[in-house]
């Protein structure tokens, strides 16, 4: 009796250590905050400093990591411009991250070659993560797949076609190389990396969401499985620590199961796929805070995937994410008098502006978007006009030559 209790204490000693063991394998512990944005910092990428940046630009600095990752031509844009992608890493986990497959929307292409600068280092206070990333994770970037779209800072391809709706016809060449990137690679996780519009906030309130996330639905369903139940819990990990960053400004981007886009698909044919929407901040209208959140919510995703970290978070935290509302506007007027038929109303005013591309770069234009009862929308900008009156703008009836002759 005694020796066999004996045994049994030694067999749980053994077991408690081994179990122990295990369980500093595969530790999870969280990334701080200030770690990643000290990353970004030391290896963002000095030669983009603005959004609009052209497919040549990359090529010489694709070309300037072409050491330490191994650069694939996969083929070529409509008007011949070539795609890449980017691989890097031993590990067995595969992870595949698309950008710009939307001209016009470059956020995250910025913080990519961010990364490559941090991946690519060696030799300082990052090392430990680095070198855990490359044992445990094989990546595989495409920066800029649309880059005829980016050129002409558009949303479509040349044949104006949306990319996002080109996943099963397979039209456009750009659509053809990211399944076939997809298929070959097969990985485990997919990162599709996109803006949406400033005008996007956290639903019925005045916050912008800078960051949208979404684990796309594989079915009109919208059912979880396995597959994309770890994308779900993969952004709940990347929410806690947004909320450090932007508090209240994360949406969650809605799940309607679009059968032509590329992320419901790549979700239904078995990849864990991950939406990142870009949107607007107060006072960066070039992007570049939201570029360092960029970096940092995809270098803590990484790292959540290279140590299963994910698994500590729920679907449910996924779905505690509030959703995105489309109720921001620039300037809202208040309950301006106008005049009809003689009879006065008091209207509101909702204006929205929209960037138009020229030769210097782009221009900004304003209109009114609606108008009416506006206490649904938020302002950035809001005028009480209560006891003011609407008044016909007058327009001089010649054209100026310029506006110095006519001072
Ligand atoms: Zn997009």
């Amino acid at each position: 009796m005694k020796i066999s209790i004996h045994v049994y204490f030694l067999f749980f000693t053994v077991f408690f250590a081994t179990s122990c063991k295990i369980q500093a394998q595969i530790v999870y512990e969280k990334l701080p905050a200030a770690r990643l944005e000290a990353a970004f910092e030391k290896y963002r990428d000095p030669s983009i400093t603005q959004r609009r940046f052209k497919h040549a630009d990359i090529q010489v600095l694709i070309q300037k990591h072409s050491t330490a990752f191994q650069i694939e031509k996969l083929g070529e844009s409509v008007e011949g411009k070539s795609i890449s992608s980017m691989t890097w890493g031993n590990g067995k986990t595969k992870v595949m991250l698309w950008s710009q497959m939307h001209g016009n929307e470059s956020t995250a292409t910025m913080a990519l070659f961010d990364l490559f600068n941090f991946l690519e280092a060696s030799g300082d206070e990052h090392d430990d993560l680095r070198n855990l990333l490359k044992s445990s994770l094989n990546l595989k970037f495409i920066p800029m797949l649309n880059p005829d779209g980016a050129d002409a800072f558009k949303r479509r391809n040349n044949l104006d076609i949306d990319l996002n709706r080109d996943a099963i016809s397979q039209i456009s060449p750009e659509a053809v190389i990211l399944k076939k990137a997809r298929d070959d690679f097969e990985p485990e996780f997919g990162f599709n990396l996109h803006d949406q519009q400033i005008y996007y906030n956290v639903v019925n309130t005045p916050k912008q969401a800078t960051i949208s996330l979404l684990a796309p639905a594989y079915n009109y369903e919208t059912e979880i499985n396995e597959v994309r139940g770890r994308a779900m819990q993969t952004i709940a990990g990347m929410n806690e620590l947004l909320q450090e960053l932007i508090p209240g400004q994360v949406g969650k981007y809605d799940d309607a199961f679009e059968p032509r886009a590329f992320g419901d698909n790549i979700q239904k044919w078995g990849t864990s796929t991950i939406l990142i929407e870009s949107g607007g901040y107060l006072g960066d209208p070039e992007k570049q805070y939201i570029r360092k959140i960029n970096f940092m919510i995809i270098l803590n995703a990484l790292h959540q995937i290279a140590t299963k970290g994910y698994e500590k978070y729920t679907t449910e935290q996924y779905f505690a994410i509030p959703d995105n509302g489309f109720q921001l506007m620039d300037l809202i007027i208040n309950e301006m008098q106008v005049k009809v038929n003689d009879k006065w109303f008091p209207v509101d005013l909702a204006i929205r502006r929209r960037e138009t591309e020229n030769e210097a770069g782009y221009f900004m234009s304003g209109a009114v978007e609606d108008l009416g009862d506006m206490q649904v929308f938020y302002g950035f900008e809001t005028l009480d006009a209560t006891g003011l009156q609407y008044r016909e703008g007058k327009v001089y009836p010649t054209a100026f030559e310029s506006a110095e002759k006519n001072l």
